[in-house]
């Protein structure tokens, strides 16, 4: 990888000169096949693959991963990545990196709802949810939760390591026109650098979306999500779970212990009111409120590492590409966080955009022609709309108390612990070991 500007260092410095040429020998012509705009973990996988299929890649973003101490306490933002997320990685020589500092593998999934209906119902057996376990699929792990720095750091140690890509971090971007065989952008102290296709991997608030005149649908959801870093005592826990309550879920995410200490990722959906007040409360306030309102089965929470709030909105792109840009990750789609899917589906986008941008391992001619934008966008995006559709069902069905709905999700839970094959076949779906079937997406 060339570098073409190190901010790293002159941070280190304190220095906030930013966009300083390093390399000038270095300085590659500004002709490239594919620019990616956002090199957070989408983009950067996406360079990756796209590098591993010898185009001439060059990404931009405003800022590189911080870099890694293994006593660092474990950062807010957390991932859980699917089994086909970590063979992706693996494929992309990024999960070395990721092994190599840290990650939490879970070997369970456990989802039940608080209070049963008062209702006659059959006698489904012992408990009230379903308990997924890497053993009903025969594989060691079900997907690890890996804070999102590292994720990053491990697939900016893997583009360097590819030739073939330009980084341009810290980048300044301008703005991006088109003709009919290039897209070029403009950038603050550098001369402006063309490609044959730029790729918005710019996150939800996409400036590269907004430059192509792509319009999204966008929707807020009324509950938020609280995010709270934990340290809790006792033994340190393999199992992921999440329980739903009237008033909005409560998950339990295990993290990596650091120096001996366990440590876990409490996600805390509730209305932005309560969640305002939890925010504030003091350590000690909030592990009572947590004792008071998390299941019995939260191991003893003995100190708060860190809190943050996140709103929910749905975003998606009405189209995913236009002349020759192209919507990747939560530039694309945004989704509610519940069954911790988002960069699970960026992912998915990044290997399908890479299959279809290369022949048998080779470099198209040009990767920009609408007939290759367009297959990709009829490949994911009824995907990505479908997998948001069923995060809204989800989230409605069990934000009331609606009897009849009551009985039914009760009934779904219980029932789909109680047959195997079901369990089996969803799990697979979960991990990405399997596609759904496509009739499940009509
Ligand atoms: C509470 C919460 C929990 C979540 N849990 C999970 C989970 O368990 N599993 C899961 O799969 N997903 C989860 N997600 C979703 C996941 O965090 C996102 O889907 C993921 O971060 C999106 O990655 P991205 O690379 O597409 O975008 P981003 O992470 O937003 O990266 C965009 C990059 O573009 C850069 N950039 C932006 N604008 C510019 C510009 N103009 N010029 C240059 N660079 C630019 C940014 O600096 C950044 O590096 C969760 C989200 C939330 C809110």
């Amino acid at each position: 990888m060339v570098l073409l500007y190190d901010w790293s260092d002159k941070h280190k410095e304190g220095v906030t000169l930013m966009n300083s040429p390093v390399h000038a020998s270095d300085l590659p012509d500004n002709q490239f096949d594919i620019g990616i705009v956002g090199a957070g973990m989408v983009g950067s996988a996406l360079a990756c693959g796209l590098a591993r299929a010898n185009y001439r890649v060059v990404v931009f973003d405003r800022q590189r991963p911080p870099p890694f101490d293994p006593q660092s306490q474990p950062g807010i933002r957390v991932s859980a990545l699917s089994l086909a997320s970590q063979k992706m990685l693996a494929d992309y020589g990024a999960w070395q990196y990721i092994e190599a500092m840290r990650r939490c593998p879970y070997r369970r999934l456990a989802v039940w709802e608080k209070s049963a209906p008062r209702l006659p119902l059959p006698k489904l057996g012992g408990h009230r949810g379903t308990l997924f376990n890497c053993k009903d699929i025969h594989t060691p792990e079900l997907g690890s939760i890996v804070e999102n720095n590292l994720t990053h750091l491990a697939l900016h140690k893997a583009m360097e390591s590819l030739p073939g890509i330009t980084s341009m971090c810290p980048a300044n971007l301008e703005d991006l026109n088109f003709s009919p065989d290039t897209a070029t952008l403009t950038l603050t102290q550098h001369p402006p650098v063309t490609m044959k296709l730029v790729i918005g991997a710019d996150g939800a608030l996409s400036q590269v979306r907004k430059w192509a005149n792509i319009d999204f649908s966008s929707d807020q959801y009324e509950q938020q999500a609280m995010v709270i870093t934990v340290e809790y005592a006792g033994k340190q826990q393999d199992i992921t779970w999440q329980e739903f309550t009237p008033t909005g879920p409560l998950a339990f995410l295990p993290l990596p212990d650091v120096a001996g200490k366990h440590y876990a990722s409490l996600v805390w959906y509730n209305t932005a009111d309560n969640i305002d007040r939890l925010m504030k409360l003091g350590e000690s306030q909030l592990i009572g409120q947590i004792w008071q309102h998390y299941p019995d089965c939260l191991p003893a929470v003995t100190g708060i590492v860190d809190r943050g709030r996140f709103p929910l909105i749905k975003r998606h792109a009405q189209t995913y590409f236009s002349k020759r840009a192209v919507l990747v990750g939560d530039a694309a789609h945004t989704i509610n966080p519940l069954a911790g899917q988002g960069v699970n589906l960026g992912f998915q986008d990044v290997m399908a955009l890479v299959a279809i941008l290369s022949r048998d391992g080779k470099p198209l001619a040009d990767p920009g022609e609408a007939v290759h934008l367009r297959r990709y966008e009829s490949e994911r995006r009824p995907l990505n709309g479908q997998m948001m559709l069923a995060m809204d069902l989800f989230y409605h069905a069990f934000s009331n108390n609606h009897t009849p709905l009551k009985l039914l999700r009760y009934l779904g839970l219980n029932l789909a612990d109680k047959l195997p094959f079901a369990k089996q076949q969803v799990l697979q779906y979960a991990t990405g070991i399997k596609s759904p079937p496509r009739w499940l997406f009509r």
